[in-house]
């Protein structure tokens, strides 16, 4: 059987390595050519020794999810389209900043959490992604990006806020996490490193032990009648819960606060009255706010909150002593926006498929 070797982290590839009788600083050797050099053909792995790589030619494979499209956004924004088999696809989005290069990456293809305001949400559950899938996708954009003219790399950041809920996928997503704080691969901080979850509760409590890095949590409501509405897993695990599972978090997070990310519905959650039952709700836990404006896909049954009123949130909440950003709405133009991932793919989903069919025919005829 053939082995994907980026389905291993560091201990994980170790652990192969020794099944063959090899040294673990030949698995060493061999993440370092992967992840940091990207390089995913054994020949070109010019320090290990030749029966190895024929070893390892015969029995394993370097093997990321192939790209579909790689689009390029007016302001910066580059969308990479992945096919991950089976008719499946899933989106990476990289964000250039003037400080920072962000890459946001998905964990599932689809999601199960039906949220009312999310396209993946729409889109239903279809499975969760592989190790190889989900580093496959920083494999892929660090080679598509290059580095830059200093030689650095352009990916600085990492958010898990792509399609997909990582807290439901765990134990592949913590794998992919260690490949990136791992200095043998990715190397970046774990400040730099942030989930998003929509709050699956005892699985948060289980990131803050095995793999703390920041955390971002997908509030969106100040009351659990609200939000039960919205985001539907707050009937299993209510504010209560949450908020008490965000300051256990603290605890162990790199970061001393969590950012509660808030999508602004016209007329739904974006009142005064609303901003000032957040600052209550939120009293106890160090945090911050993100307020994302609503970003509608075809069939969504919400309306962004016009500027003035999505301001004047930000100014209570800012007023009540919590930092508050409101993020800039960018790749709209290729849909790429916050929770638009997904948005063609359904289509996009039909065409692979349909591909496979008609492959299906010809080799039939
Ligand atoms: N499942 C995780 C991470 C992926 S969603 C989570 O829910 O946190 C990443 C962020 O995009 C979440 O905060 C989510 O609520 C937000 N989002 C989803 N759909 C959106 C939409 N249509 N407009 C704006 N933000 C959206
Ligand atoms: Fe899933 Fe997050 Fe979308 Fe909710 S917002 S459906 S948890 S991806």
């Amino acid at each position: 059987m053939t082995v994907n070797l980026l389905d291993f982290d560091a201990a994980g590839l170790t652990a192969f390595f020794a099944e063959q009788g090899e040294k673990p600083f030949r698995a060493r050797q061999v993440l370092r050519w992967m992840h940091r050099f990207g390089q995913g053909d054994f020949d070109a792995m010019t320090d290990i020794a030749k029966s190895l790589r024929e070893k390892l030619k015969m029995m394993a494979v370097v093997m990321p999810p192939a790209v579909v499209s790689d689009k390029l956004s007016d302001d910066g924004t580059r969308k990479f389209l992945f096919d991950v088999g089976g008719g499946n696809a899933i989106e990476t989005v990289f964000i250039p900043e003037d400080d920072r290069g962000t890459l946001c990456v998905s964990t599932q293809a689809g999601c199960a959490l039906d949220c009312s305001f999310c396209s993946t949400g729409k889109q239903g559950f279809n499975r969760n992604l592989t190790v190889a899938e989900i580093i496959g996708q920083l494999w892929q954009a660090n080679r598509a990006l290059g580095a830059d003219p200093k030689g650095e790399r352009i990916i600085s950041n990492v958010v898990l806020m792509g399609m997909g809920e990582p807290l439901a996928n765990f134990e592949n997503t913590v794998t992919a996490l260690r490949l990136m704080l791992d200095d043998n691969a990715y190397g970046l901080s774990r400040r730099r490193v942030t989930v998003s979850t929509s709050g699956l509760v005892p699985v948060m409590d289980r990131l803050g032990e095995e793999c703390p890095v920041a955390l971002a949590v997908s509030l969106h409501a100040p009351n659990d009648t609200l939000r039960d509405e919205l985001v539907p897993i707050n009937r299993k695990y209510p504010l209560g819960e949450l908020m008490a599972a965000c300051s256990r978090y603290l605890k162990k997070a790199p970061r001393d606060f969590v950012t509660f990310e808030y999508v602004m519905l016209d007329g739904i959650n974006d009142s005064d009255t609303q901003a000032y039952e957040l600052l209550e709700l939120t009293r106890k836990v160090s945090c911050k706010f993100n307020l994302i404006p609503f970003n509608p896909f075809p069939g969504s049954p919400y309306l962004r909150s016009p500027t003035h009123r999505i301001r004047r949130f930000a100014e209570i909440l800012m007023e009540g002593g919590v930092v508050t950003t409101t993020r800039k709405t960018r790749g709209d133009d290729i849909d790429a926006a916050c929770g638009q991932l997904a948005g063609q793919v359904q289509d996009k989903t039909q065409r692979v498929k349909r591909r496979i069919i008609d492959l299906h025919e010809v080799r039939a005829r």
